[in-house]
């Protein structure tokens, strides 16, 4: 039987409002139910039975799980937990949400489970991408029979890699010989689902600037899908089973820190003690994994970097991905390495917490507010940025494929690929 919401944890509410003002969703629609308060009013009425569960299905998946509200709440109200919590009781009640949400179910389930199905759909996208199919699709304008939501969604992914599979890293990636005297660390990588696929660069980037600051990458095998989309949309015993295989592999693995590129991965693995809290089996290491987590520019930040000498030479912005700065409190670390950057200049953006629309899947099943939202990132990029940077795969697709709507061609890079630019300019110059 699913617990459901923690009474302790909805009770912490005060109805001050003042997360009113930077829910996402409470600015577009301006009601109540759709505002933070509203929600969780709804969640509470639910569980004291005075609310039938179905009157909060749309209010509670319509919720971003951004988590902009809990970084203003004064009273520590864990909004995305109870959100996450009551998608799980929908979830096991079977309502009409679960319904409507088969094709979702099929994606989680069926595909982000399951690395080899991922790889293969990765190889056929990659061969639609550069056989020519994909420039002949857009001639013909077969494109157009899509819905405008996938249309735009295709314009924002990145030509997939050459071969995924062959190109794993190598393992271990040893750390170059280091004159500083420090320890040795080791990190372990999550390659991740979509970030294994899409963006196989990133992760390459990932472990390149881990070993150039004196630690050693290893890449655990038997490593999956973190679970994170599987928590959004409530599906808490696929997400369980993911994290179970995860921290078999990765506490097999002998590291210091579990690492992800990824801010909604790190995010949920930070989130695997609370995940596994009723599996006795696995409550302990769910606590020890999570404990080990880190994203990259907070291990970097924490065990020390060496500031690059190469010149990079451009006025860049910076996104903060939702499942950074409100699920983790990273906001200064990615700051801290763009900074240390020669010739890089951050140009801040308006509002840059506010979420991009893409949240896991949400630009796929809400396309609508999705749409809205990214119009606004998009509007607030300043046209000064000559790259747009931020620490998540899910936002990096949504914003390029905004970016390609409004016809510009800023490209869209995450931190580290940053990081290592400089690190590949300064091995340049050196060569000179
Ligand atoms: S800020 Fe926190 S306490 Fe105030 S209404 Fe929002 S959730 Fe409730
Ligand atoms: S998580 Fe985001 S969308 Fe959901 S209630 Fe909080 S601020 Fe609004």
């Amino acid at each position: 039987m699913f617990a459901g919401p923690d009474p302790d944890e909805y009770s912490k509410c005060v109805h001050c409002g003042f997360c009113l003002e930077v829910c996402p969703t409470y600015q577009q629609l301006s009601d109540e139910n759709h505002s933070p308060r509203g929600r969780v009013f709804l969640i509470k009425q639910v569980a004291e039975g005075t609310l039938p569960l179905e009157a909060a299905v749309d209010p509670v998946f319509t919720c971003l799980d951004c988590r902009a509200c809990e970084t203003v709440c004064p009273s520590g109200v864990p909004v995305g937990h109870l959100i996450e919590m009551s998608r799980g009781q929908i979830h096991a009640a079977r309502t009409q949400a679960q319904k409507q949400s088969r094709r979702e179910r099929w994606m989680l389930r069926g595909l982000f489970s399951h690395p080899k199905r991922l790889r293969l759909a990765g190889n056929i996208l990659r061969f639609y991408q550069v056989s020519g199919l994909r420039q002949l699709a857009r001639s013909v304008g077969a494109l157009k029979l899509l819905p405008s939501h996938l249309q735009e969604i295709e314009a924002g992914l990145p030509t997939v890699p050459l071969k995924p599979k062959e190109r794993s890293l190598p393992l271990p990636v040893p750390h170059p010989a280091s004159s500083s005297g420090r320890q040795p660390v080791r990190a372990a990588l999550l390659t991740g689902c979509v970030m294994d696929v899409l963006f196989a660069d990133v992760n390459d980037a990932t472990a390149r600037v881990i070993a150039r600051n004196h630690m050693t990458v290893v890449v655990p095998e038997g490593q999956v899908c973190c679970g994170a989309l599987h928590v959004h949309a409530g599906d808490r015993e696929e997400a369980q089973a993911l994290a179970r295989r995860n921290i078999d592999a990765f506490l097999g693995a002998g590291s210091d820190f579990v690492v992800t590129n990824s801010a909604g991965c790190g995010a949920a693995m930070k989130e695997y003690g609370d995940l596994l809290r009723d599996d006795p089996a696995y409550r302990e290491k769910a606590k020890t994994f999570s404990a080990m987590v880190r994203d990259i520019s907070e291990l970097l930040i924490e065990q020390g970097f060496d500031p690059p000498t190469g010149s990079l030479d451009q006025q860049v912005t910076y996104h903060d991905a939702c499942h950074l700065c409100h699920a983790q409190g990273i906001r200064e670390q990615p700051r801290q390495l763009i900074g240390a950057i020669a010739g890089v200049e951050l140009v801040e953006m308006p509002d840059s917490d506010r979420c991009c629309g893409s949240a896991g899947v949400y630009n796929l099943t809400h396309p609508d507010m999705a749409r809205q939202l990214l119009e606004r990132k998009i509007t607030d990029i300043p046209a000064e940025a000559e790259a747009v940077v931020m620490g998540n795969p899910g936002c990096m697709i949504q914003i390029r494929a905004g970016l390609a709507a409004r016809e510009r061609s800023t490209p869209v890079w995450h931190t580290v690929q940053l990081l290592d630019m400089a690190y590949q300019a300064e091995d340049q110059s050196s060569k000179r």
